[in-house]
């Protein structure tokens, strides 16, 4: 029999966010999940599969969940599930529910394995516990993707010009992806990499930036400027998860995501 402290230091808690599952063998599952304590997680749960399973109401897509965790040889096992959040909603309804993939898929995208950030942990647990409380589901997950460039170190410069470092004016200014933030117009504009800051998007992506969120529901935003804010930051993500490569797959997605917008304007923007 094992001495009751090498049991224990087998053993480790985590407060967890279950990113993704796939099932393995016959009864069992892994589990990606993001932990606020050890950053992302690769788990194996045993016996899920199986109808008596204690754990598997607890290990759903979206839970937030303390687990207890025995380190294994290889993958380290599940041995308790506790909801703290179960997020109902986000999986009984099916709009909801393609919001808060794509808010946890974003979260896996731009993690690696076993670096933690609390701060991210919390933005993805509160951005999954507004969508699941009503909120506005666009506005939500703008408000999580700039916030989630900021914690991963990608956070765009929206105030002064990355060029001459003068403070922005109120009129068109520009945004290069590639240099991370604003450009004047002397720096931005006729320049084939940039794209056009029309002031209504800058004020609406600066209130997101530096705004909590508690002020950020109240925000009222055209449908044009929404599918402009849409459009900018899916680009600024697309480019930084290229140049990570970390999420291949996610990332064939959004680029059809992109591609269906710009064809979407194409055929609408042009009556007559
Ligand atoms: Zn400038």
């Amino acid at each position: 029999m094992e001495p009751e402290q090498t049991r224990r230091q087998r053993l480790y808690r985590v407060s967890a966010i279950v990113l993704k599952r796939r099932d393995q063998g016959e009864a069992d599952r892994l589990l990606t999940v993001l932990t606020r304590e050890r950053g992302k997680l690769t788990l194996l749960a045993k016996g899920v599969r199986r109808s008596a399973s204690r754990k598997a109401g607890h290990i759903e897509p979206f839970t937030h969940v303390d687990l207890l965790i025995a380190r294994g040889k290889s993958l380290d096992l599940v041995t308790q599930a506790e909801t703290v959040a179960a997020h109902r909603m986000l999986r009984e309804d099916l709009w909801r529910s393609s919001w808060a993939y794509y808010v946890v898929e974003l979260a896996d995208a731009f993690t690696v394995e076993d670096d933690p950030q609390a701060l991210l942990f919390d933005l993805v647990a509160e951005t999954l516990e507004r969508l699941n409380q009503g909120a506005e589901p666009a506005l939500c997950v703008r408000y999580y993707e700039l916030h989630l460039l900021g914690l991963v170190g990608y956070q765009p410069q929206l105030f002064r010009c990355v060029a001459c470092n003068e403070l922005l004016r109120p009129e068109v200014n520009f945004l290069s992806i590639e240099r991370g933030g604003a450009l004047c117009p002397k720096h931005g504009a006729n320049h084939p990499q940039t794209i056009a800051l029309p002031l209504p998007v800058l004020k609406v992506l600066r209130f997101l930036q530096t705004r909590p969120w508690s002020e950020v529901t109240a925000l009222q935003i055209s449908p044009p400027t929404a599918g402009q804010v849409e459009s900018v930051l899916a680009r600024y993500i697309v480019y930084h998860l290229e140049h990570t490569l970390r999420s291949p797959a996610f990332l064939e997605r959004l680029r059809g995501q992109l591609a269906n917008q710009g064809s979407g304007r194409a055929a609408t923007g042009q009556p007559g």
